[in-house]
């Protein structure tokens, strides 16, 4: 998959050049959203780290469910966004997810 497929932005159209420094594969756009992936059995990873990036505070009773920290996430207004899979070969299948903070504002 090409770099520019890989890391389009969903928000900006950009293409995230900035590699983070993470466990994952992940990478920053120039208009602040983050990318993170990881493979299928490694989804937690992707929470975790988005929760350590955003400093998002979860309630005790979400540890360990990722739906629910995912929930806490959009509610302290990180937006989520479904990025690509990409499924080279010799590598498990890898699920993309952005993240941003939402601009503050009244909700649309
Ligand atoms: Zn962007």
């Amino acid at each position: 998959m090409r770099d520019e497929e890989k890391w389009k932005c969903p928000w900006c159209e950009g293409v995230a050049t900035t590699v983070r420094k993470s466990i994952c594969d992940s990478r920053q756009c120039d208009c602040g959203a983050i990318a993170i992936g990881a493979g299928e059995d490694d989804w937690d990873e992707v929470t975790d780290e988005a929760i350590g990036v955003f400093k998002v505070k979860t309630r005790p009773e979400s540890a360990g469910w990722d739906a629910m920290l995912r929930e806490d996430i959009q509610r302290a207004g990180i937006e989520i966004r479904k990025g690509v899979t990409a499924s080279d070969l010799g590598r498990p299948v890898y699920q993309y997810m952005w993240f941003r903070r939402a601009p503050i504002g009244p909700r649309t």
